[in-house]
């Protein structure tokens, strides 16, 4: 059976790691592979500081290697570059147009949804699990997220959604319609901090290679299978993507202009 609070792999591989030093030099030679050489050393940065936080502490690295591989290094990281972003809010920010009830940036084109790590997957799962069976997006829109509400069109997992969703704005709602319906209008997409952790999560994968594995999963088909009453295992084992789904969200991200919520602003 599927196990969710513990990265995968052997204890033995896991213990190879030799302390949170070991962890760091492993984390400085790894690369963030197709993030872009700038994102790539700041996600280097942004890593060393979250380690030797730790190390500071005294965390032992088995505990370390498991937030790391789960996401949740990479979500404490993520949102505290979102927190930083919200304290000094650039123009684009500022003249965000996004409103209650606006949720055409939740209509899931192409039906993924965006790159969710096993910590997003399973708070999401959780929001969702006392909704199966109830009316959800698609009953809106045949391509909506199935966390949203069909009627009030609210995220119905606001607290528990991922970091993609938090990072995606726009200065024009209409523009959002027409690139929910396969348009290419200027105006929305993601904040540019979003590479970033994108960049971290890619470089703790390179880190932690051959000691554990860092899945991702599909933000639509882990809403869809909760909202469709598997439970957590099963719904992670349905959304998971192959690994190179994280790389070609780097990659996108890391090229401006690329499409859908893919586009950085
Ligand atoms: S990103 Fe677009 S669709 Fe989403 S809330 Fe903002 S304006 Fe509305
Ligand atoms: S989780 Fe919520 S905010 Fe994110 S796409 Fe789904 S409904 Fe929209």
């Amino acid at each position: 059976m599927r196990t969710t609070s513990r990265p995968r792999g052997t204890a033995a591989s896991a213990g190879r790691a030799d302390g949170i030093a070991a962890l760091r030099a492993r984390a400085a030679k790894a690369r963030a592979r197709n993030a872009g050489r700038v994102a790539d050393d700041r996600a280097h940065r942004l890593l060393d500081a979250y380690l030797a936080a730790a190390e500071r502490h005294g965390r032992p690295a088995r505990e370390v290697i498991a937030d790391l591989a789960r996401g949740e290094a990479a979500w404490q990281i993520g949102m505290a570059l979102h927190d930083q972003t919200m304290a000094a809010p650039p123009d684009i920010l500022r003249n965000a147009a996004c409103g209650e009830g606006c949720a055409f940036c939740c209509i899931l084109s192409g039906g993924d949804g965006g790159t969710t790590t096993e910590a997003e997957a399973t708070r999401l799962h959780a929001a969702l699990a006392g909704r199966a069976g109830e009316p959800d997006g698609r009953n809106w829109h045949p391509e909506a997220c199935p966390a949203l509400d069909p009627d009030t069109r609210a995220c119905r997992a606001y607290d528990a959604r991922p970091i993609i969703c938090r990072s995606f704005l726009s200065t024009d709602a209409s523009a959002c319609e027409a690139n929910a319906q396969g348009g290419t209008e200027p105006g929305s997409g993601l904040l540019g901090s979003h590479l970033d952790y994108l960049a971290v999560l890619a470089l703790i994968r390179e880190t932690l290679k051959g000691m554990t594995r860092v899945p991702t999963y599909s933000l639509a088909q882990i809403a869809a299978s909760a909202v469709g009453g598997a439970d957590l295992a099963t719904s992670l084992d349905t959304a998971r993507h192959p690994s190179r789904v994280l790389d070609a969200a780097c990659r996108d991200m890391a090229r401006a202009g690329a499409a859908g919520r893919g586009r950085r602003l």
